[in-house]
């Protein structure tokens, strides 16, 4: 194997490879028509590490996903736009701020909200959902969703069970 002179993006992981830290090998490329040289990182456990990163954010991205259907399906929705004092998770992004935020507020109401506006009409939505605890003893209360959305935020993996609908 020949060690990368110039640094490059690993074919394996797709993380960048600095100089003298992978291995270079020729390949054939059919569309370019022409031999193509690759990159990969000398030491696999880079390229390991990446894998688990990406398989732990997938898995916070479906968390996230059953935590905010569980909070539609069981909130009670409004045609506007609410919020708590203490943001839980802001998902909001880009100059309209279009995305979901999660608020909570000193009663301990969990609020879902978008804003948002299409041909000058609002179609802002709130879901809120009120503070009964954790009675089925699911784990789902509003503590615990607060909880897993904060780990979530942290890219700590949670259980969707409690959530599932
Ligand atoms: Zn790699």
């Amino acid at each position: 194997m020949t060690t990368n002179k110039y640094p490059g993006t690993c074919e394996i992981c797709g993380e960048h490879v600095p100089a003298d830290k992978g291995e270079i090998r020729q390949v054939w490329d059919g569309q370019e028509d022409e031999f193509v040289w690759k990159v990969r990182h000398t030491d696999t456990g880079i390229c390991q590490s990446v894998r688990g990163q990406e398989t732990a954010a997938s898995e916070c991205e479906r968390g996230y996903h059953a935590i905010i259907g569980y909070i539609k399906e069981y909130g009670q929705k409004t045609n506007d736009a609410v919020y708590g004092n203490e943001v839980v998770i802001d998902r909001r992004y880009g100059i309209n701020q279009v995305g979901w935020v999660v608020t909570v507020d000193n009663k301990n109401t969990i609020r879902l909200t978008e804003k948002s506006w299409s041909d000058g009409y609002d179609l802002s939505e709130t879901y809120t959902l009120t503070d009964n605890g954790d009675n089925d003893g699911y784990g789902n209360g509003n503590d615990d969703i607060k909880s897993a959305l904060h780990s979530i935020t942290n890219g700590v993996q949670v259980s969707i069970r409690p959530f599932a609908i």
